[in-house]
């Protein structure tokens, strides 16, 4: 009986679980997340912000592995290091897991650790079901400022949330990354929507400084020394796998996990997908990222079958295998 470990519980992961249990179904599986409410619609936690969808709606209890009696979910435990040649994952409290076959389907995460420490607890991200509840508790409503630097589609995505729920919102953004090229949702419209929703879009400031005003609210000081006064901080910057834990484990890793086309990783026994994954394709010469809840649940498909077999399934070099994204269409949800 073989021992498959999942790191991640993403549509990547229990995408990958499913797979595994159809062509093995002796197999016994291990999924693992740092979270304690580990199965959620990350697409849908702006709605859940703007006040506009239940908790419970939120929350995925339909997710096949659970109920699966012979998969085993451990919630709230940090992946701290891989040991490939042990064939060994070594939780944060202490505790080993040991893997015939292992995915890495960990996703990626906003840059903004690498803001400096004292600034950090000043400003909220959202990423996760617990970062959305964080603000959604902190009770900001109609006619708060709210300041968000960001770019992109999650950048888009935390100012709207913020703009549904009646705030003022303040956009510092750059004019490069500010929406990426080849979307197929044009720049100008994305622009023309955030002005018409009355959203304040400052291109090429950076947030400099955060001063707490006494507990009432923060001023921040941009790159430009403008001054903001505003009830909080949010930061949707650019996503980075969330691989760090694989640092002195061998494995190639390069803006992500280094894959083939069967999503095999530099070990033969180990694989990744979904945001966490690096797609190389040597057939076109190309490495490619993830970002969309359809494409990583089609990752982890793939990785799911050849993690049973071997290999034999390939992802694609169409957008469906990367950028397929779930929900409305982007401009057309403001009114959702
Ligand atoms: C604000 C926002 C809005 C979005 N909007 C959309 C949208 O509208 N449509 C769309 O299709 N996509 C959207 N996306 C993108 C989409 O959610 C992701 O592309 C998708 O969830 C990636 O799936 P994944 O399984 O690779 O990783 P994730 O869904 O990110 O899952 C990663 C898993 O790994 C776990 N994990 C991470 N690190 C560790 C560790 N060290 N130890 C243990 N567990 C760990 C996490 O707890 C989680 O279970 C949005 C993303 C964000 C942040």
């Amino acid at each position: 009986m073989r021992q498959y470990v999942i790191l991640g519980t993403g549509p990547a992961g229990t995408a990958a679980a499913e797979v595994v249990r159809q062509e093995d179904p002796k197999a016994r599986i291990t999924l693992v997340s740092r979270e304690f409410t580990p199965f959620y619609l990350k697409p849908a936690l702006a709605v859940f912000v703007a006040g506009r969808l239940e908790r419970d709606r939120l929350i995925r209890p339909d997710t096949p592995v659970l109920k699966d009696p012979y998969t085993e979910v451990r919630a709230g435990a940090r992946v701290y290091r891989v040991f490939p040649h042990e064939s060994r994952v070594l939780l944060s409290d202490g505790t080993s897991l040991y893997f015939d076959r292992l995915l890495v389907a960990t996703g990626a995460v906003s840059r903004m650790g690498r803001r400096a420490t004292e600034l950090r607890h000043k400003v909220h991200t959202l990423n996760s079901f617990a970062d959305a509840v964080r603000i959604a508790g902190t009770g900001v409503g109609k006619g708060a400022w709210v300041l968000v630097e960001g770019e992109g589609h999650t950048g888009l995505e935390v100012v709207r949330a913020f703009a549904m729920r009646g705030c003022r919102v303040v956009y510092l953004t750059n004019h490069t990354r500010f929406w990426p090229p080849g979307s197929p949702v044009a720049r100008a419209d994305v622009l023309e929507k955030l002005l018409s929703e009355k959203v304040e879009v400052l291109f090429d400031e950076t947030v400099l400084d955060i001063l707490d005003r006494n507990g009432d609210g923060y001023r921040v000081v941009t790159s430009t020394r403008r001054a903001i006064d505003v009830d909080l901080v949010c930061e949707a910057g650019a996503l980075e796998p969330a691989v760090g834990y694989l640092e002195g484990s061998g494995m190639l890793v390069d803006r992500g996990v280094v894959v083939d086309r069967e999503l095999r990783t530099s070990f033969d026994n180990i694989f990744a997908a979904g945001d966490a994954a690096r797609v190389f394709d040597s057939e076109n010469g190309w490495t490619r990222g993830n970002f969309g809840w359809q494409s990583a649940r089609e990752q982890g498909r793939v990785a799911g079958y050849n993690l049973v077999h071997g290999g034999g399934r390939r992802v694609g070099a169409s957008e469906a295998h990367f950028r397929r994204l779930t929900g409305t269409a982007l401009l057309e949800r403001w009114g959702d």
